[in-house]
């Protein structure tokens, strides 16, 4: 079976969610709760490929003890969003960028690669059928979870020779209740995320599994969100546990971490290095070491900074914590180029502003 040519078979749904049921579900959804009542299977095996994709009601999974993903994580995910446009219509943004990615993070943890056209093709059956799930309040979106486990039934440790891949969708809320609330994070000294050679460019469940002890402890701080350093130097900004991170300074240059391996390419990073040179900005992959972010902080050097993925969009950071005290950036509140940018680029993925990079993909 070619790949490119698999069909779908659509199962009848035994249980639907009525009509005012699903209203009321979407009043509020928040993140992460409200699942749609479809979802997607395809199956891999070696020798076989890609089979049996089926779009079917939502349930529970059936698994063997002995799965090979319960044993040894070989698993592997994205995270996108489906919105209703302005006209009506509904977007993804970049899906094939999210499709890549899959791929490579496939590659990474020797799992089978799931070709690209199929993963574009699954994402926009579930929409389509699940698109009266997308909230029709302000922010609303369908949210997906494209992941893929190995499946193979074995205790060997090995990458598995069968797959099942899967997408699911949930109703999700806007992010920014009343503005855009600035966060305090959380430098943690005594966990890192990833380190050269390791998995950190991958989106793989291990990745986050790792890095929830020193959420924890942002939280336990008082803090929204935990930024790591580089493992190596324990001097060097990365990311957040869920998002990259931008620094803007006095003199037009704004400045993200560069991809070495250890930070997850976001979508929403590569879109924001577009749009800033655009607007103007000295746009610039560099390092920034934690002592210089504190110092240019101070002195008023850095104007700003932000975090930014496809859950928060774009997010102001106004403190910095750490064991060694905290420090504010500017007045703690968000800075003209964030607001820019945020306004710039929910605007193209709502079907507000015109789209010359084609970002927008409809339904
Ligand atoms: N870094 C990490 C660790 C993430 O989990 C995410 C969310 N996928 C991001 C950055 C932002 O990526 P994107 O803009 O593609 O959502």
């Amino acid at each position: 079976m070619i790949a490119d040519d698999l069909r779908f078979t659509t199962t009848a749904h035994p249980a639907p969610v009525d009509a005012d049921e699903r209203a009321a579900r979407l009043v509020d959804p928040g993140f992460g709760r409200v699942f749609t009542d479809h979802m997607v299977t395809i199956r891999y095996a070696e020798g076989k490929g890609w089979h049996d994709a089926v779009i079917g009601p939502r349930g529970p999974l059936t698994l063997d003890p002995a799965t090979a993903v319960f044993h040894y994580a070989q698993e592997i995910f994205e995270g996108m969003k489906a919105y209703r446009l302005d006209d009506g219509g509904i977007g993804l943004f970049r899906p094939e960028a999210n499709a890549r990615r899959f791929r490579q993070s496939a590659r990474r943890m020797a799992m089978a690669e799931l070709p690209e056209a199929l993963f574009l093709r699954s994402i926009e059956e579930l929409v389509r059928i699940d698109r009266d799930w997308i909230p029709a309040i302000d922010g609303g979106a369908l949210y997906l979870r494209p992941f893929m486990i190995a499946s193979e039934v074995f205790l060997g440790v090995k990458p598995a020779s069968e797959y099942l891949y899967m997408v699911i969708a949930s109703s999700v809320g806007g992010y920014f209740k009343g503005g855009a609330p600035s966060i305090t994070i959380w430098v943690s000294g005594d966990y890192t995320r990833a380190a050269p050679g390791g998995t950190g460019a991958a989106k793989c469940g291990g990745n986050y599994a790792s890095s929830l002890i020193a959420q924890a402890e942002a939280i336990a701080q008082g803090c929204d969100q935990v930024v790591f350093l580089d493992a190596v130097e324990r001097r060097y900004v990365e990311e957040l546990g869920g998002m990259n991170l931008f620094f803007v300074f006095d003199d037009g240059e704004i400045r993200t971490p560069p991809l070495g391996g250890t930070i997850l390419p976001g979508i929403t990073r590569e879109s924001i290095l577009t749009l800033a040179a655009e607007e103007g900005l000295r746009v610039s992959e560099a390092p920034y070491a934690l002592d210089d972010w504190r110092a240019d902080a101070a002195s008023g050097r850095l104007r700003e900074t932000f975090a930014c993925g496809t859950a928060a969009v774009v997010t102001p950071v106004g403190h910095v914590a750490s064991a060694e005290g905290r420090f504010s950036i500017g007045n703690g509140g968000p800075g003209a180029a964030t607001l820019r940018l945020r306004e710039r680029l929910v605007a193209i993925q709502r079907g507000a502003a015109p789209d010359p990079h084609g970002w927008v993909h409809r339904i």
